[in-house]
């Protein structure tokens, strides 16, 4: 086979064989395929798509260019889940505790911050001695011990997606359903887990900015899931605003903390409620949807989740004392809050530009050798649809010094809008696909 005949049957709209996708995936993987030559090939997806057959071949090929990791000594009926990125998205923070404690096997690899969206990985590690970098001897004893593992990726998880992420990054080629799809499954089928959810993020501040391609790409994540004999489903879950109300990786820590605690801000409970009520059905622990989500709820009422989580925390070396007195977590020294110019209702709290003023503060990196800042961030006074009073906070920005906090109000300030009159609050979770 030749690489310049496969871009030019793509090319020409046509549909290339299991065959000739595998020779593909194998040979950018070893480096007989040019990055010149894949480019032009993941361009000629985007022009020409891929129908679901061929998409799974993809998904294969890149989940079989590496380790795959065999859970089911240890934990056969292991779980996952997987956002698609979002602002002020913690989830995995609560949710794994809460499946945890309610008897699943909760196997997470997560990634650091991708843009303005925030990453698992850089908040955990607000947690002073916490550890993502287990050995896999560490993993198989924490799996044992505990049911629960978030950790970044040991093995050499599909490195053909690894490969083509970072080409299709400076290549214009990331916004394409079936790429995006077999990329994240790729990874998602080399970890392992039986059961997986998905949060795919709609709005200002996610990839996927309409329902319609949301749905388009949750279907295509879930079909490619059940082909490959795992249980997969999807939600379809609002980033038009920021998730909860903190923005940063210190203050998600504390809010994660509240929430497993039983004071979290409502939207984020729905979200991890409902994700997790899936997953349940799915690993065939809960009969259905409502009787899953008694069982999750329980675990926030009851403290288990909590105790999961402080567990999970000193099974990967973090400093208890500090998440018994999360005050002691990293605080930035300059907070100033943004105040609403005119009494009313919020309309709008655009979480893109949230997550970009976040990440100039120093939440995230603009470069990937940069340093985090776990305390910077925002904290949200106010969320879409609630009343403010002239003068009021709507939200306070954390910042290392005088002039980076100004920077950020200055940003802020067109990304908030105020209605004189009352405003609907957003619906959160739009569907769920299975
Ligand atoms: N996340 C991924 O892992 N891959 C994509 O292509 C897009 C988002």
């Amino acid at each position: 086979m030749r690489a310049v005949d496969l871009i030019i049957k793509k090319r020409n709209g046509a549909q290339l064989s299991t065959e000739e996708i595998q020779w593909l995936i194998q040979g950018y993987t070893n480096g007989s395929v040019p990055d010149y030559q894949m480019a032009a090939w993941a361009m000629a997806v985007v022009l020409k798509g891929m129908d679901d057959r061929e998409t799974t071949d993809l998904t294969l090929a890149m989940a079989a260019s590496g380790d795959q990791l065999d859970l089911r000594d240890f934990a056969p009926d292991a779980v996952d889940k997987h956002s698609t990125g979002g602002v002020g998205d913690k989830t995995s923070l609560v949710l794994g505790p809460m499946l945890a404690a309610v008897g699943l096997q909760v196997a997470k690899m997560s990634g650091r911050g991708l843009g303005f969206s925030g990453g698992t990985l850089d908040k955990l590690e607000a947690i002073p001695n916490m550890r993502i970098d287990l050995s896999e001897d560490e993993f198989r004893h924490a799996m044992r011990e505990i049911g629960m593992v978030i950790m970044g990726q040991t093995a050499d998880l599909a490195p053909a997606d690894k490969k083509l992420y970072a080409l299709r990054d400076v290549t214009g080629t990331v916004e394409c359903i079936p790429l995006i799809a077999a990329s994240i499954m790729s990874k998602k089928l080399a970890a392992g887990a039986k059961s997986i959810v998905l949060d795919v993020k709609v709005g200002a501040g996610a990839f996927m900015k309409t329902l319609d391609q949301a749905r388009d790409l949750a279907r295509t994540m879930v079909r490619i899931g059940q082909l490959a004999g795992r249980n997969v489903a999807a939600i379809l879950s609002s980033m038009e605003q920021p998730l909860g109300l903190t923005i940063g990786n210190a203050l998600e820590v504390r809010e994660a903390i509240e929430t497993l605690q039983g004071r979290g801000p409502g939207d984020l409970v729905e979200v991890c409620l409902t994700l997790g009520s899936h997953l349940l059905v799915l690993a065939g622990k809960a009969q259905n949807l409502d009787d899953a989500r008694q069982q999750l709820q329980a675990s926030l009422d009851n403290g288990q989740a909590w105790a999961k989580f402080r567990e999970f925390v000193a099974q990967q070396g973090g400093d208890l004392t500090v998440i018994d007195q999360p005050e002691t977590l990293p605080i930035a020294p300059i907070q100033i809050s943004l105040l609403a110019e005119s009494s009313g209702f919020v309309q709008r709290i655009d979480a893109e530009t949230c997550g970009i003023v976040a990440t100039e503060l120093g939440a995230g990196r603009a470069r990937k050798e940069d340093a985090i800042d776990p305390a910077v961030g925002l904290v949200l006074e106010r969320k879409v649809g609630e009343p403010v009073q002239a003068g009021e906070a709507l939200l306070t920005v954390h910042a290392a010094d005088q002039q980076r906090a100004e920077v950020a109000l200055a940003a802020l300030k067109s990304a908030i809008t105020i209605s004189a009159t009352s405003v609907e609050a957003l619906p959160l979770v739009f569907e769920s696909v299975a």
